[in-house]
């Protein structure tokens, strides 16, 4: 049988306009797409990841006239941002325009948005126009990062997968919104905090416990490995107290130098982005071992390292 894995734009092109729905490389993690305007193939993408109708779809777009033809306004200092780091990781909450459906925003009047910075993904969409695209998992797995996770995450129900390699990024995108006069963060990501705050000063953290709204980003558990998965900084003592067990080792920079089944270092030159780059990978790979534990040494936590464990601690079994 003939892989569904593929690397024709035009046919991913073709699909799309037709109303199908199609997986699609980005530089944070591969996407299940569809035009915004095709709401059958919407309501599939729900249907194939098993999400909750009430969590809304980012929406991706060419370029920022695309952008602003789908939004209300445009408070200044998203549009500061949007300047600074579209095409990139980064997606804004803007006050929906009439002509995007509730199908996409479940309802919300914002409409969340970025510019991608693949090359595969922009030559699509300068030829389809905007595309709705979360993550091309199933609900509550975690974001595949090759076109081979996507296939295995879907064997059947998807006509195709575009190849676009491994994400450059390898975590999902930065979500920043504008509520009551300040920039408002909703899920640490692919572009650091530091990064945002260089270009808007301070911004609040949105605070899941204090809102009535759910954030499906900010929930707990969202992005677990099968395999039962621990974070903690005392790796020495948990591989001593599970002597019999068989675990696999997620290191930053330097090894453990215990023994155990297996054991990744993210990054030995200790770079942050690419640490980002390697950590779903690794989770990937180690979730096939049928291994007894995941054990993950927390990052440094600044810049990604901040955005990696908070997406771990969402990776943590109990
Ligand atoms: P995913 O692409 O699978 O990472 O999921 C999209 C994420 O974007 C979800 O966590 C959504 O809650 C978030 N999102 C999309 N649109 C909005 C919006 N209008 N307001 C707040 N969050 C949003
Ligand atoms: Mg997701």
């Amino acid at each position: 049988m003939e892989s569904i894995i593929q690397s024709s734009i035009e046919k991913a092109v073709a699909l799309l306009k037709n109303g199908e729905v199609v997986a699609i490389p980005t530089e944070t993690v591969y996407g299940l797409a569809a035009l915004i305007d095709q709401p059958k193939a919407i309501d599939y993408i729900f249907e194939l990841k098993g999400r909750p109708r009430s969590n809304p779809l980012i929406v991706h777009v060419a370029n920022l006239q695309q952008a602003e033809k789908l939004c209300d306004s445009f408070p200044t200092p998203l549009k500061k941002l949007a300047q600074q780091f579209w095409p990139g990781s980064l997606t804004l909450v803007l006050p929906k325009a009439q002509q995007v459906s509730n199908q996409i925003t479940a309802s919300k009047n914002t409409v969340g948005i970025r510019i991608p910075n693949h090359p595969i993904l922009l030559q699509v969409l300068k030829e389809t126009g905007p595309i709705a695209a979360p993550s091309a998992n199933p609900f509550e797995r975690i974001s595949p990062t090759t076109a081979k996770h996507v296939a295995d995450y879907f064997p059947e129900g998807l006509k195709m997968v575009l190849d676009g390699g491994a994400c450059q990024a390898g975590i999902e995108s930065t979500i920043v919104g504008f509520e009551n006069g300040e920039v408002i963060l909703y899920r640490l990501g692919a572009v650091s905090l530091e990064e945002i705050e260089k270009v808007v000063g301070k911004v609040a953290l949105f605070n899941a416990q204090k809102s009535t709204v759910v954030t499906p980003g900010m929930s707990k558990k969202h992005y677990a490995p099968k395999t039962k998965t621990v974070v903690t900084k005392n790796i020495n003592d948990f591989v001593n107290q599970h002597a019999t067990s068989k675990i696999g080792l997620i290191m930053f920079q330097q090894s453990s130098k215990l023994i155990v089944a297996k054991e990744v270092i993210l990054s030995p030159s200790g770079n942050l982005n690419e640490a980002a780059q390697h950590i779903y990978q690794t989770l990937h790979k180690f979730d096939q071992l049928e291994l007894d534990y995941i054990v993950i040494e927390p990052l440094p936590n600044k810049e990604l390292g901040r955005s990696i464990n908070d997406r771990l601690s969402r990776a943590v079994h109990g």
